[in-house]
């Protein structure tokens, strides 16, 4: 049975082909790969929902940007365009660009990290952004609410942080000891799952009341605008731009990898909203680890390109579309009993594989092993989150374990139709009806720094 949905609100002017390999063929690459799909290469994929980061269509306005890139080393046209449209949807002061989200990061962190033992918190912090956290010495500690964790359940929320232990975080630490707040949002590592403005509002009011700078790690910040429409009240009357304005009202610092929301291939931005001194100390910075400050890694081009797709991303048609295609397939799944992060958030449909694959330990990588599965089944390459992302703690070097071991599937934007998400589906299905044949994996190598994207492994037994 088809569920109904609405067409797609754009006709297709350029078309990219892809193909499907043989099975035998996956058997043999995915072996090669070291049963991690990030080695494979793209042409051997048929649907790649690996990310969507970078990997969406531009429109006919972004590709017509692109001629009137300016490549000025210093003062670039194309800087100030996009330092307009970055500042009108934040109402912050500055602006510098970076080449993608994790630029950003790397110059930005290490301003806040003053001494010896300090920690961010975040609802949950994204995979670079903990990495960044801990080259610049800190400590990253999530704080998000206790439903996240029950993928079944209903909450329009999931993305929230635990507002009682955020405050005991901070009084436990002592306020010297915490370099900032993060607020991430879309919750990415939940499961694209939203954060409601009051939960945001009450957060931030915590950072006033200790004096903490707070940041907002915004790459989905239009889809999280989208959900507070929806699901909040006392917004559905307001627009999307209005939504996200009021968010940035509530923080000091936006980070952004602008591949997201951004509606780019490539891009990251940093806005301060009134801090010179800070704003100063990341100029500095940028010069050498990024670019000069008004290219910052990103080409003239580029920069046009994201100027349009930032405000192409605050449009509801298009929205809303994105997130009925990521509904619909979540949908096709939880119908056949397939446990999903329940409901569907923002980029993506998360698989519970704890729920999927309960016979393998959190140390065998449960939801990596439905990753390879649904390689080997259907050609669609799906990403883990989940142990395997998480690594090993800094402490004991013990892998990490987490009630979310995820199968993320993530989807594209402007990329794939609906008959794509039904073959994603169909895969799917197919691969929890052999559940019970799944085996755990084990590394033959294990890199120190994000471990999944480079590890190799072999299935166990
Ligand atoms: C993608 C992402 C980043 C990092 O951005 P890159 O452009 O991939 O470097 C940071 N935070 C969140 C929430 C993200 O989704």
């Amino acid at each position: 049975m088809k569920k109904s949905y609405k067409a797609e609100p754009y006709r297709i002017k350029m078309v990219e082909p892809i193909r499907e390999i043989s099975k035998d063929k996956r058997i043999e690459l995915l072996e090669n790969a070291g049963y991690n799909p990030f080695a494979l290469r793209s042409e051997d994929v048929y649907i790649d929902l690996l990310t969507d980061s970078g990997t969406g269509a531009m429109s006919h306005e972004q590709w017509a940007a692109l001629m009137r890139g300016d490549e000025a080393y210093a003062g670039s046209r194309s800087f100030y365009r996009l330092e307009s449209v970055v500042k009108h949807i934040t109402g912050y002061d500055y602006f510098i660009p970076a080449h993608q989200g994790r630029g950003a990061e790397q110059v930005v962190l290490p301003k806040l990290v003053k001494h010896d033992n300090m920690a961010f918190i975040s609802n949950m912090h994204f995979d670079t952004t903990r990495a960044h956290v801990e080259i610049a010495g800190a400590r990253a500690i999530d704080c998000t609410i206790d439903e996240c964790f029950k993928t079944g359940e209903y909450h329009p929320f999931k993305g929230n942080f635990h507002l009682d232990k955020l405050r005991a975080l901070i009084d436990e630490r002592g306020k010297e000891n915490i370099a900032g707040i993060i607020m991430t949002i879309t919750n990415n590592s939940a499961g694209g799952q939203p954060v409601s403005m009051a939960n945001l509002r009450a957060t931030a009011a915590i950072a006033r009341e200790y004096g903490l700078p707070v940041l907002i790690d915004g790459a989905r910040y239009a889809e999280n605008a989208w959900f507070v429409k929806q699901r909040e009240q006392g917004y559905k009357d307001k627009s999307i731009l209005e939504i996200a304005r009021e968010t940035f009202e509530l923080a000091d610092i936006f980070l952004m990898s602008a591949k997201k929301d951004g509606l780019s291939n490539m891009g990251g931005i940093i806005a301060i909203r009134n801090d010179k001194e800070l704003y100063r100390e990341v100029q500095g910075t940028v010069v050498p680890m990024e670019g000069f400050p008004t290219y910052g890694g990103m080409s003239g081009r580029d920069m046009e390109a994201l100027a349009v797709g930032l405000q192409e991303a605050l449009d509801e048609d298009y929205l809303t579309h994105r997130m009925d295609q990521v509904r619909y397939l979540g949908e096709r799944l939880k119908e056949a009993g397939v446990p999903i992060q329940y409901p569907t958030g923002g980029h993506a449909v998360f698989v519970d594989c704890k729920a999927f694959a309960p016979h393998i330990p959190f140390d065998q990588f449960p939801a990596q092993s439905v990753v390879n599965a649904l390689y080997l089944e259907s050609g669609v390459r799906a990403v883990e989150i989940g142990s395997l992302l998480l690594g090993r703690d800094p402490d004991t070097k013990a892998n990490i374990d987490t009630p979310l071991q995820l199968m993320r599937l993530t989807i594209p934007r402007r990329t794939y139709t609906y008959a794509h998400l039904d073959v994603v589906a169909e895969g799917v299905i197919n691969v929890y009806k052999k559940r019970k044949t799944l085996r755990g994996l084990r590394f033959t190598y294990e890199p120190k720094i994000l471990r999944h994207f480079t590890a190799k492994m072999e299935p166990i037994g």
